[in-house]
């Protein structure tokens, strides 16, 4: 007889679930494809399957699960856990805490995936129990979480830390958010890729066009050219590493962390090109004061982080 713990990380086109131990030790995992026009209705119903299906396929009679928590898009509103007109789900107003507890007859965590992601690092990554740890996520979207004094910073609503929409740049480019040079819309990989295509729109960028050899172009493709030593594309890169290490040097100015934590798909997929000349970059323009002591790395739990801040809000609360 085991005590199980259910994690599920609720991605724009993947519903990520992972089954653990009562002390954090994933046991399996399961990958499902999603998509945002399939709509809310559909998406729970698949999660609640998902969720029912990694419990019969890995628990033996007698074991009890201790607890089922899910990392979500935000906006979230934390008090009644429901998600805001979410920009990569695509959705309204959608109450994902009742809706999965009615699918599913169990009490259900939920928490915007930002935060989710915070608390796995704080309890089972690299920076474990820093005090004040910043989490920023780049993928094809920006986003992050803020922890203070060993815990999570909401705000009034649980809107805090959308540190994507913080505005580098009033004359560039247009944001999701309908505002004009968000972080989100100058550092994420949506943004980099939009600027690869619009070099190949002037007749530029051949080096990624071969690389993405008639397939999507994403950031993938920009730094693949930029790794076999494509000008255009390191330019591109460039470009994006320096808007998010004005964005990244403002959070460390004005929450003056002991440690930022990076994560995500864009930057552990361009670690290697980004991360040096990235925190360089933002050690040289944050307060000499804010620089002492600064830790500056990337998550150690690579696509699990959310899991494991999951597994973190059944055992520790979040
Ligand atoms: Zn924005």
């Amino acid at each position: 007889m085991a005590k199980l713990i259910v994690a599920v990380d609720l991605g724009a086109s993947k519903i990520l679930a992972g089954i653990a131990s009562a002390d954090g030790r994933i046991i399996n995992r399961k990958k499902i494809s999603t998509n945002k026009a399939e709509g809310a209705e559909y998406i729970l119903d698949r999660i609640a399957l998902c969720i029912k299906e990694i419990i019969k396929e890995n628990s033996s009679a007698g074991d009890k699960i201790s607890g089922i928590a899910i990392a979500t898009p935000g906006p979230l509103s934390y008090s009644d856990s429901i998600v805001w007109d979410s920009p990569n789900l695509k959705w309204g107003r959608v109450a994902v805490k009742e809706e999965l507890e009615k699918r599913l007859g169990k009490t259900i965590i939920v928490d915007k995936d930002t935060n989710m992601a915070a608390l796995g690092e704080y309890y089972f990554g690299r920076y474990r129990k820093f005090k004040h740890l910043l989490y920023v996520t780049v993928s094809t979207g920006i986003g992050g979480a803020v922890i203070v004094d060993h815990g999570l910073y909401r705000g009034k609503n649980g809107g805090a830390a959308e540190f994507g929409h913080m505005v580098i740049d009033p004359s560039g480019p247009y944001c999701s958010c309908g505002r004009k040079g968000c972080l989100e819309a100058m550092a994420s990989g949506t943004a980099l890729a939009r600027q690869a295509r619009v070099l190949i729109v002037q007749g530029k960028g051949q080096a990624i066009l071969d690389c993405a050899d008639g397939g999507e172009i994403t950031a993938r493709e920009v730094g693949a050219a930029a790794r076999s030593g494509d000008y255009e594309a390191q330019t591109l890169i460039l470009d994006l590493r320096e808007a998010l290490a004005t964005g990244l040097a403002n959070l460390v100015n004005i929450f003056d962390p002991e440690v930022l934590v990076l994560g995500g798909g864009v930057a552990m997929g361009l670690q290697d090109l980004l991360l040096e000349p990235l925190f360089s970059s933002v050690r040289e323009k944050v307060f000499a004061l804010n620089n002492n002591g600064l830790e500056l790395g990337l998550t150690s739990l690579g696509e699990d982080v959310g899991l494991y801040g999951c597994m973190a809000s059944v055992m520790f609360g979040n």
